[in-house]
C-alpha cells in the first residue's frame, strides 16, 4: 500500500503524489513568539515533525520550513505590558521555542524564517497583488480584495455570500468590504514599523506565510500543515494571496492537526486554560508526551489530563524496560561470542516470529493510512507484549537471537520518526566515554614500554587539552576530570 493523506482541500483521503518525484516541499505555520508554546501547540509541531520524518523514512527527500511570527499585535502588547522592546520579547520566546522543540525530540526544520527578516519579500508580494488588481491601498494600509479571487472559500468550504451575511459590519471606511483582510498595516504611534511604498507600517499576519513559503520553498508546494484552527481565515487567505500572485495551485495537500482539549474545550491562550509545554516536560518525560500524542490520530481531538499523561508515562516505562531486556540479551550474545547453544526452538519464539511479519506489515499500512499513529502504536504495543515473553536467557539460541535482533532493528528504525523510546541515555554515553579514555591510556602504556615518547606524550597532552588529567604511579595510570 502506498501513502494516502487526508487533504483538507479536497475533503478526502488521496494517494500522495508529490509535484516532483521523490521530493517533498513542506511548510508548517510556526509559533507567534509572545509567550512559550503550550502543549496544544506542541502537538501540532510534533506531528509535523513526525510526518516529515516518516516521509524521509519512506524514501522522499523532504525540505521542511517552519516560520516564526516575530511581529504581531500580541507581541506588541506583551512588550508594552513588560515595558520591553518588542525584539526582547521575540528573542526570549524564540529561544524558548527552540529549547522546547529540542526537548520534545523534534529535529530542526531546514529553515526557520522570521517575518522581520523578510520585509522585502512581503512588500514585493503585496505590490504584486496590487498590480494584478487583487489588492488596494487605503490610507497607508493595503487590503486584499476578497471578492476578486474566484476560489475564495475553497479550503474551508465557506462561500462569500454566507460570509457576507455573517460578517460584522465594522465602522471601518478604509475597507471596501468587511471580508477584505489587511496585507499591510499603516503605522500606529509607538509601534514598530518598516518603510514601504505605502508609508511606514508592518505586514499583516497572513501575507507573511505566503511570502516566506514562496521564498524558502517554491510557488507551489506539496504539503502545507498547521493546527485546524488555522483553516479559516489564515490558510484560506494564504491560498487567496499566493494563487492570485502566481496563478498556480499553492499547496497540493493541506494537513490539519486536531485540538488538544481540556474538559471538551480547546486549549488556548485566549481562554486561559493552557499548560506550557516546558511545564508539562518538567513533570513527564518527552517520550511519554510523544506517546500521549501518538495514541490518537493527528486529526482527532485529544483530551489533555495528567491521568492520560501518566498512563503514557507508564506505557513508555514498560516499553523501555522490555527494550532494555532485548538489548541485554543481544549484548550477552556478543559477550559469549559465536553460537550460544542448542536449546530447542521455543514455540513462543516461533509464534512471535510469525506475528512479527504480520505486525510489521500492519504497522506500515497504518502509517501509510494518513499517518495513523494510533493504529501504528497499537502494533508496537503488540510487538512488545510478544517480546516480553521471549527475552528470558533460558530461551537464548541462534534463532531467538536472530528474531530479537531483527525486532530490535525494526524498533530502532521506527523510533527514529516516532520517538517513543529514549536511546541517548547519558549513562550509556558516559560509560562509552570512560571506555575510550581507558583504551587511549592502554595504548599510551604500550607506547611507553616501546619508548615512543613523542606519541605517548601526544596522548597525554591531547587528553589534558580536553580536560582529562593523567597521573602515573607505580600502580599504573589513573585519570580524572580536571
Ligand atoms: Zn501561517
Amino acid at each position: 500500500m502506498s501513502l494516502k493523506i487526508y487533504n483538507t482541500l479536497t475533503r478526502q483521503k488521496e494517494p500522495f503524489v508529490p509535484i516532483k518525484e521523490q521530493e517533498v516541499l513542506m511548510y508548517s505555520c510556526g509559533p507567534t513568539v509572545y509567550n512559550y508554546i503550550h502543549i496544544g501547540n506542541a502537538r501540532t509541531f510534533v506531528m509535523a515533525d513526525i510526518i516529515r520524518r516518516y516521509l524521509e523514512y519512506s524514501g522522499y527527500k523532504v525540505k521542511f520550513v517552519m516560520n516564526i511570527t516575530d511581529i504581531d499585535d500580541k507581541i506588541i502588547n506583551e512588550a508594552k505590558d513588560k515595558d520591553l522592546d518588542f525584539s526582547d520579547v521575540t528573542q526570549l520566546y524564540t529561544e524558548g521555542f527552540f529549547e522546547d522543540i529540542a526537548k520534545l525530540g523534534m529535529r530542526m526544520p531546514d529553515a526557520v524564517p522570521r517575518v522581520t527578516e523578510h520585509l522585502d519579500e512581503i512588500i514585493n508580494l503585496v505590490q504584486t497583488l496590487i498590480l494584478k488588481g487583487y489588492a488596494y491601498e487605503s490610507e497607508g494600509s493595503v487590503y486584499y480584495d476578497v471578492g476578486k479571487f474566484a476560489g475564495y472559500g475553497k479550503l474551508s468550504g465557506k462561500n462569500i455570500d454566507d460570509l457576507m451575511s455573517g460578517a460584522r459590519v465594522e465602522v471601518n471606511e478604509k475597507k471596501k468590504s468587511p471580508l477584505d483582510f489587511v496585507l499591510w498595516k499603516a503605522v500606529k504611534p509607538g509601534e514598530p514599523s518598516w518603510e514601504s511604498l505605502w508609508g511606514n507600517g508592518r505586514p499583516g499576519w497572513h501575507i507573511e506565510c505566503s511570502a516566506m513559503c514562496m521564498n524558502h520553498l517554491a510557488d507551489q508546494i506539496d504539503i502545507h500543515c498547521g493546527g485546524s484552527d488555522l483553516v479559516f481565515p489564515h490558510h484560506e487567505n494564504e491560498i487567496a494571496q499566493s494563487e492570485a500572485a502566481t496563478g498556480k495551485l499553492f499547496s497540493k495537500y493541506w494537513i490539519h492537526c486536531g485540538f488538544l482539549n481540556i474538559d471538551n474545550e480547546k486549549m488556548s491562550k485566549s481562554l486561559g486554560n493552557f499548560w506550557l509545554a516546558r511545564d508539562v516536560l518538567k513533570k513527564f518525560r518527552p517520550e511519554a508526551v510523544r506517546i500521549f500524542f501518538l495514541q490518537k490520530h493527528y486529526a482527532s481531538p485529544l483530551s489533555y489530563s495528567e491521568d492520560n499523561l501518566r498512563d503514557a508515562e507508564n506505557a513508555h516505562k514498560r516499553l523501555e524496560m522490555i527494550f532494555n531486556k532485548v538489548q541485554q540479551a543481544l549484548d550477552l550474545k556478543e559477550t559469549l561470542g559465536g553460537s550460544v547453544g542448542t536449546v530447542a526452538i521455543n514455540p513462543d519464539v516461533e509464534q512471535f516470529s510469525k506475528d512479527l511479519d504480520r505486525l510489521e506489515k500492519e504497522f506500515h499500512e497504518a502509517m501509510d493510512d494518513d499517518f495513523n499513529t494510533a493504529a501504528a502504536m497499537g502494533k508496537i504495543f503488540e510487538i512488545f507484549n510478544g517480546l516480553s515473553k521471549i527475552t528470558s536467557p533460558k530461551l537464548l539460541n541462534d534463532f531467538s537471537l536472530y528474531v530479537l535482533k531483527r525486532t530490535r532493528d525494526l524498533i530502532l528504525e521506527w523510533n527514529e520518526f516516532l520517538g517513543f523510546l529514549n536511546l541517548s541515555k547519558p549513562e550509556n554515553v558516559s560509560k562509552k566515554y570512560e571506555k575510550i579514555v581507558d583504551l587511549l591510556l592502554d595504548i599510551r602504556m604500550d607506547l611507553r614500554k616501546r619508548k615512543e615518547w613523542t606519541l605517548s606524550d601526544k596522548i597525554r597532552d591531547g587528553l589534558n587539552e580536553i580536560g582529562i588529567a593523567i597521573e602515573d604511579s607505580p600502580d599504573g595510570t589513573k585519570w580524572k576530570l580536571k
